[in-house]
């Protein structure tokens, strides 16, 4: 029979696998129990829902067993097996589990760490194994397989014996070295322990045969050995025991156990509802956003349960789309077991337990930002970029719930504010919640157009983000105050308009010049109220403003939607001058000083210039 090669990446894992820190290796058994548990679980719901199959609540267990002599250790499920191809594709490749993921994430993180932490699914028995048996019988076959590997060459898969449906894992631990002494994991102790420690909320009874002190049976004075099969594991799953009774911890190790994620959660949400609706549901907002968040694969939802059978892996419909970052599970006496996909979007019980949910996730992240400022920064820095495309999708009709969950930049704070806090600090003459987008906030800060009202001693938020401004339009107002780009045309301050107009009839011709010279680029050119030391400006007339423009036209389906931009030249600034003499004597210098000034506002703006040739040669013939 001819050895198979693992795949290249699994290699790479194995490898790490054996040379991991020895205070980690324990976690090969949560790793394994969990994979029986799982496929238990698949048993039992084919059991559940096919009247055909008979079954005993009571064989649906798992047997832990220890033998010295032989140095092995054995996991038997009665799940529900795998064929020959599932041996062949499970277990030859990593691609198929949550190991990819791990994969990923082990290019930029440490790997050593990861596995400790999380552990990375059937490969981990070989921290502990120098070879590893499957010897398994898939349901609805009659044929059982095993697997072999010594977890470096390759593995063997043969045709096998075997009684029962299920699989059955032979551990042959590794031997002893100076410092690393794997009989352990042959001690009941420890091997209680660990069971404990990890897989105590499995479903499923974990059994083992321990040795127990008991009476003679004709002399009650004196103990004699027993060995007798516990069921090691309480069995309670996690989510039906109280808050009171569980540490962080517990929560932590379920996120991991269940691969809800690679990092650590930020914070856990605990919830038992017992009304008109009935479900328990623990929830993780997890710390960072997964590798994949943004892709086509990520597909968001949480696990579904019916009276503690899971019916759904991702259940889409139990999350909107901006708390889909949200990882866990929720179980329900009310669903049937039996309900399709299709049936069940459809369900009333579902949608309120959504609804219900939603709310609670809400709440939850309120809290955060009222009593842990910086662990809601953590979590925002992460997810705001969601929350902010909740406020913009579904015509705004989510906006009511997320806007008190934003923050934005402050120019005065010079970190995170709500918009709560900036409207409670906004001095009484100022009417508008201001705002300047741009790429950064170091360049945000040196816009021109921030000038003024920066001066009169107004906050401006600081949107970096493409969907800053999208989400703000959809807001319209927080709390009864509309929001005003430093760009737009009227900032709403209060300037000495009486000046102003004497102003542009005075130099009228000119602008009329300069506006005709700029051409359809331009849709007006005008004296500026809001520059002060700088010569120029562009801002914009109108619903689409320059950032938004920007926005539009990096999209694949650009429909060429642009701005009515307005150049605003600073009537105080020295150029100024330069401007009047050369609409009076030179006609020549005034086109060329009219397009330098457009040009520099485009690239203060961060705009593309239409045609760079013909600036530089500008700038060259102002030069000589
Ligand atoms: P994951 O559990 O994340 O899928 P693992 O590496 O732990 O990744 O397991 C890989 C796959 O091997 C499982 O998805 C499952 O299909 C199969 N498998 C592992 N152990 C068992 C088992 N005891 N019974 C049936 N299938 C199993
Ligand atoms: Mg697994």
């Amino acid at each position: 029979m001819a050895k198979q090669q693992f795949k290249a990446e699994s290699k790479r894992l194995l490898e790490m696998m054996v040379n991991s820190i020895y205070s980690q290796k324990e976690i090969f058994l949560r790793e394994l129990i969990s994979n029986a548990s799982d496929a238990i679980d698949k048993m039992y719901y084919k059991a559940l829902t096919d009247d055909s199959i008979q079954f005993d609540q009571d064989s649906f267990h798992i047997k832990i067993s220890a033998d010295k002599e032989k140095r092995t250790l054995t996991i038997a499920d009665s799940g529900i097996g795998m064929t020959e191809e599932e041996l062949e594709r499970n277990l030859g490749t990593i691609a198929e589990s949550g190991s990819l993921a791990f994969k990923k994430e082990t290019e930029i993180k440490d790997g050593h760490d990861i596995i400790g932490q999380f552990g990375v699914g059937f490969y981990s028995a070989f921290m502990v194994a120098s070879n590893v048996t499957v010897l398994t019988k898939a349901f609805g076959s009659d044929q059982a397989y095993e697997w072999e590997s010594d977890g470096v060459e390759g593995y063997t898969i043969k045709p096998s014996e075997k009684a029962e449906v299920g699989t059955t894992i032979t551990i042959h631990l590794k031997e002893n070295t100076d410092d690393e002494n794997y009989d352990e994991f042959l001690e009941e102790f420890r091997l209680k322990n660990i069971i404990k420690k990890y897989s105590d909320f499995i479903r499923y009874p974990i059994k083992m045969d321990v040795s127990v002190q008991k009476p003679k049976a004709d002399n009650e004075e004196e103990m004699e050995e027993h060995i007798e099969e516990q069921t090691i594991n309480s069995m309670v799953p996690i989510w039906r025991k109280n808050k009171s009774e569980l540490s962080d911890e517990d929560y932590e190790n379920f996120y991991t156990e269940k691969r809800y994620g690679f990092d650590k959660p930020l914070k856990h949400i605990h919830i038992k509802v017992d009304g008109t609706i009935r479900y328990n549901s623990i929830l993780f907002i997890p710390e960072t956003i997964p590798f994949d968040y943004y892709s086509k694969e990520f597909e968001k939802g949480l696990e579904l349960y019916s009276s503690g059978v899971l019916i759904m892996d991702k259940c889409a419909d139990l999350l909107p789309d901006y708390f889909g970052f949200v990882k866990g599970m929720v179980d329900s006496e009310d669903l049937s077991l039996n309900i399709s996909r299709e049936i069940l979007q459809h369900d009333r019980q579902l949608k309120a337990i959504a609804k219900n949910i939603k709310n609670k996730i809400k709440n939850e992240l309120q809290s955060l930002l009222k009593n842990d400022r910086e662990k809601y920064e953590t979590f925002y820095n992460s997810f705001g970029r969601q929350l902010k495309y909740g406020v913009y999708s579904d015509f705004g009709s989510n906006k009511e719930d997320l806007q008190d969950l934003l923050m934005f930049y402050s120019s005065k704070e010079k970190k995170l504010v709500t918009l709560d806090e900036y409207v409670s600090r906004m001095p009484e003459d100022q009417t508008y919640i201001y705002y300047a987008t741009g790429e950064s906030y170091d360049r945000i800060e040196k816009l021109p157009q921030t000038e003024l009202v920066s001066d009169k001693g107004y906050e401006i938020l600081y949107f970096t983000e493409d969907v800053d401004e999208f989400a703000i339009k959809m807001l319209m107002q927080y709390k009864d105050k509309q929001f005003k780009s430093v760009s737009s045309g009227d900032l709403g301050l209060d300037n000495d308009d009486e000046q102003n107009e004497k102003e542009v009839e005075e130099h009228k011709d000119l602008f009329n010049e300069m506006k005709s010279i700029l051409g359809d680029k331009v849709k007006d050119v005008r004296i500026s109220k809001r520059l002060k030391s700088h010569p120029v400006c562009l801002t914009a007339e109108g619903e689409v403003t320059i950032e938004m423009e920007k926005v539009l036209q990096a999209m694949p389906d650009n429909q060429n939607v642009k701005a009515d931009k307005v150049l605003e030249i600073n009537l105080n600034h020295d150029i100024f001058q330069s401007l009047k003499q050369a609409h009076e004597n030179d006609q020549d210098k005034l086109t060329l000083y009219t397009n330098l000034l457009y040009n520099q506002a485009l690239l203060i703006e961060g705009l593309p210039l239409e045609d760079p040739v013909t600036f530089t040669n500008d700038m060259c013939k102002i030069m000589n």
